[in-house]
């Protein structure tokens, strides 16, 4: 039943509840029990072998980059590692599965009781839980099209089988479909910072179901939740849940009961169809992994892994905030990639004053990119380009006016500061007479000004500095004609 729209009166009634499951793949260069290259686009049944296959007698043996990378995102996201936990088979039928079961963690997950911090109203913070991350491996995929005989036959591709796997639960603390879109954003650019993925959703390497119920609002007890999947970017989930949620009150409202299934989000209709129900749902019969020992994570394991944890993004952006005096969103800008962050950092070391570097970043270079539609990799400009632009206005080498033109000609042209710079080598006005004859000039034209200033309103210098600038076409020297100006006026 397609959800009609429904009164904001009947939605305000009610409260969704949502959690999410997150699959994410691990960057490691072999798969998780095998030596079997881990590497997404090969030609198909390329990479693999007798353990990723499950074939009789072959026995895996656990990749320690893989432990090594979920403890690293244990950690990131405040989880508690456990020391001691327990592979276990999940079994089930599937023809991507070709050994029957997937190796997987149940009762012993490596990591439980993490969070993570999403904003929430008014400037706070709101804590998710996480309950559990452990590790499992991926199952091969099933390709339904793209062949000439696609409609009558379905291939197989297991390259995928044995991909080291972390899945991610959170508690069932999520409120609202922005609060899950959120919680997404973060979750990935805490993996991403950490490195051990590359959460790349088109190809599979992040994927996320969603569970969902709604409750009148004050009710104690949780609805019966629905499980969304195939949801292949954060704001079709987003999109999901919106659906999902209105569908469960219409149900509601029109005195059913929502039931327990699985649903697909089908993106081009914008709706979700049911797929699976509580009745039809699997039965896993877990068990202990009898091919693998108990996973040890030794206390001095998990110290080091500690040690190679990086600054995280929100605890850098509130360090950035401070050291470069930004504006919250512009810290984001500048925390957008580890990577971007790296490089911004280590170029404005290197300035007289590093806060211009973080300036001029954002006024120059951000703002012609966005207008332009180009991401900062594609920028002409480079940071060694945007720290000579910062020192040359430091040093008042430049105006901050030949500093725009400058830039303006870098962006025409796709060339980097320095040989714009080095061209065009903009004129400086820097005779001493000459600029003090147009302050006189300007002295003479703003009496009311003058007599504000000496009256004690001192910020007006900046107002004849800014006169004169205009006056000499952004040529005078800064320094110089600051200290003028004030002579000029205490004169
Ligand atoms: P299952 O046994 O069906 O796998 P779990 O209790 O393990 O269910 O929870 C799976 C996910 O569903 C978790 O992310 C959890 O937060 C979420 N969840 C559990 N109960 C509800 C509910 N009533 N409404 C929404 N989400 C829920
Ligand atoms: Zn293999
Ligand atoms: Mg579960």
């Amino acid at each position: 039943m397609p959800a009609a729209a429904l009164s904001p009166d009947i939605l305000a009634k009610y409260e969704p509840v949502i959690g999410l499951e997150v699959h994410v793949q691990l960057l490691t260069a072999s798969k998780a029990f095998c030596g079997c290259a881990n590497k997404f686009g090969a030609e198909p049944n390329t990479n693999i072998c007798p353990v990723c296959l499950g074939l009789p007698g072959a026995l895996p043996v656990l990749n320690a980059k893989a432990v090594e990378f979920a403890t690293l995102a244990s950690l990131a996201l405040n989880c508690q590692v456990r020391e001691r936990s327990i592979f276990a088979r999940k079994n089930y039928f599937y023809p991507d599965l070709p050994k029957g079961y997937q190796i997987s963690q149940y009762d012993k997950p490596l990591a439980e009781y993490g969070w993570i911090e999403v904003p929430a109203a008014g400037g706070a913070t709101k804590r998710i839980g996480i309950t559990r991350l452990h590790m499992e491996e991926d199952a091969g995929k099933s390709l339904h099209d793209g062949f000439g005989d696609s409609a009558t036959r379905t291939y197989l591709d297991l390259n995928r089988c044995g991909t080291p796997l972390v899945e991610i639960v959170s508690e069932p603390d999520i409120r609202t479909p922005d609060e899950a879109f959120e919680y997404l954003t973060r979750l990935k650019e805490i993996l991403l910072y950490t490195g051990v993925s590359d959460c790349n959703m088109e190809e599979g390497s992040l994927r996320c179901d969603a569970n969902v119920s709604v409750r009148l609002k004050g009710a104690e007890k949780f609805g019966t939740k629905v499980e969304v999947k195939n949801v292949n970017s954060f704001r079709f989930i987003r999109a999901a849940l919106e659906y999902e949620i209105e569908r469960q009150i219409e149900v509601i409202e029109n005195g059913g009961r929502v039931m327990q299934e699985t649903r697909l989000w089908n993106a081009n209709e914008g709706r979700t169809y049911s797929m699976r129900s509580k009745e039809q749902a699997h039965d896993y019969r877990y068990f202990p992994e009898p091919d693998l020992p108990p996973l040890i994570v030794s206390p001095q394991f998990l110290a080091e892994a500690g040690k190679r944890l990086p600054e995280l993004p929100e605890a850098r952006r509130a360090r950035m905030i401070a050291e470069y005096e930004l504006a919250a969103q512009d810290a984001q800008t500048l925390t957008a990639s580890r990577e971007f962050a790296d490089r911004f950092e280590a170029a404005a070391k290197t300035a007289k004053n590093p806060r211009r570097v973080a300036n001029i970043l954002l006024s120059e270079v951000a703002g012609r990119l966005k207008a332009l539609g180009l991401e900062q990799e594609q920028s002409p400009v480079s940071m060694a380009g945007i720290v000579m632009a910062a020192d040359l206005l430091e040093e008042g080498k430049i105006s901050s006016k030949q500093m725009k033109q400058l830039f303006d000609v870098c962006f025409e042209k796709g060339e980097d500061f320095s040989a714009v710079y080095e061209r065009e080598k903009p004129q400086q006005l820097t005779d001493a007479s000459a600029i003090e004859a147009l302050i006189d000039a300007a002295i003479a034209a703003s009496p009311k000004q003058v007599e504000q200033y000496r009256a004690g309103k001192k910020t007006l210098a900046g107002f004849f500095v800014g006169q004169v600038m205009r006056a000499s076409k952004g040529q005078a020297n800064p320094a110089l004609l600051n200290e003028l100006v004030v002579k000029k006026l205490e004169g």
